[in-house]
């Protein structure tokens, strides 16, 4: 074969090429039209039996060379671009994402504006024990200007026979102390039924580690309008976490909050391995603001300080860490919430690390 020959026939073939492309573009505008009908319809996107039958037609009308499979691989990828191709926006960019919102969610809880780049705290005990208990953890947060305050009425205990939490009358001992104090008060529900409910009484609904991926929850905090501090599961990925916000936010709440609080390694020394690289990873992935929990976390008071400032300095939003005014009594968590006093000790030495930073 002369030289010019093989030119001709590789002429030919750039022909093909782009006379396939054309033909693979046609077809794919095609699979985007009848992707917008589905839609309307209602009508799950993928076909199987639509995909087997056009299979079929194919294979019955190869005449080679190319064996079947062969075939049937080359258009399997074609069928899986042009599924890809349905899938719409919100797959491509999630709501919670940087890439659909380049700028950070602020959210105002009493005046406070999470997300701001100004560090936050959220103190309060470990769960509601009695409306003495938590007014004089109030009393200590309120002296120090602050503003958020924490208390579980459900608790999720790894024993049923540990103390649950006061359940509604827990609520509503927060409500009475964010409206004496003029405190926002947050605390975990568990239950979708109890969120309606639980909005009258708190100013965040949390979610707690155990229930980040309990769907009908995710779906009814995204159904109000109240802030959620949503928490990383105990052995969620970064990614698990983020879908699991987007699930809030896709029902319609976009006022989320991140909240890193440990998650199971092998590691004994701390009670959970506290994730800090990905207190960045979500603010570079997502618009919402980013907490550290770190009592949960490591699970030692001689951690606490250090774990926060780690937090601080990576670029968490805020931290959250428990007090307790006799944690040696503590119903729940009695080994690592800090006292009153170890809690100003706290509270100063965080503050001078923070604020001569900015
Ligand atoms: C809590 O904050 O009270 C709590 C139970 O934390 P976590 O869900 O992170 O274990
Ligand atoms: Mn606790």
């Amino acid at each position: 074969m002369s030289n010019k020959e093989l030119d001709q026939l590789r002429q030919r073939v750039d022909e093909l090429n782009l006379e396939l492309l054309s033909l693979i573009n046609e077809r794919a505008r095609l699979v985007q039209e009848i992707g917008r009908v589905k839609e309307t319809q209602g009508v799950f996107r993928y076909d199987p039996v639509r995909e087997r039958n056009m299979l079929d037609l194919i294979k019955e009308n190869n005449n080679g060379p190319f064996e079947n499979s062969t075939i049937e691989h080359i258009f399997k990828e074609i069928f899986k671009a042009g599924l890809e191709l349905q899938k719409d926006d919100h797959r491509k960019a999630l709501l919670v994402s940087r890439k659909k919102k380049p700028e950070n969610t602020v959210i105002d809880l009493k005046g406070k504006k999470i997300g701001d780049g100004n560090p936050h705290f959220v103190f309060g005990p470990c769960a509601v024990e009695s409306y003495e208990q938590v007014a004089t953890v109030a009393e200590s947060v309120k002296e120090k200007g602050l503003k958020l305050l924490r208390g579980g009425a459900y608790k999720p205990r790894t024993s049923p026979y540990d103390f649950q939490g006061l359940g509604l009358e827990g609520l509503k001992i927060l409500k009475r102390i964010a409206d004496e104090f003029d405190l926002a008060v947050i605390s975990e529900i568990t239950n979708p039924a109890d969120i309606e409910t639980a909005v009258q009484y708190i100013d965040v609904i949390q979610i707690g580690a155990r229930n980040m991926q309990n769907f009908d929850l995710l779906k009814a905090a995204g159904a109000v309008n109240k802030p959620v501090l949503l928490k990383r599961g105990l052995a969620a990925t970064i990614e698990e976490f983020i879908n699991a916000a987007e699930y809030i936010m896709a029902h319609g709440n976009g006022q989320i909050i991140l909240c890193e609080r440990g998650i199971r390694t092998y590691e004994r020394a701390t009670r959970n391995t506290l994730d800090i690289s990905a207190v960045p990873i979500l603010k570079q992935e997502t618009h919402l603001p980013v907490f550290v929990d770190v009592t949960h976390s490591t699970g030692r008071r001689d951690l606490l300080l250090p774990a926060a400032k780690a937090a601080l300095a990576i670029g968490a939003d805020g931290v959250m860490a428990e007090v307790h005014p006799d944690p040696a009594v503590a119903l729940s968590d009695s080994a690592q919430q800090m006292d009153l006093k170890q809690f100003d000790e706290f509270y100063r030495e965080i503050k001078k690390s923070v604020f001569t930073r900015v």
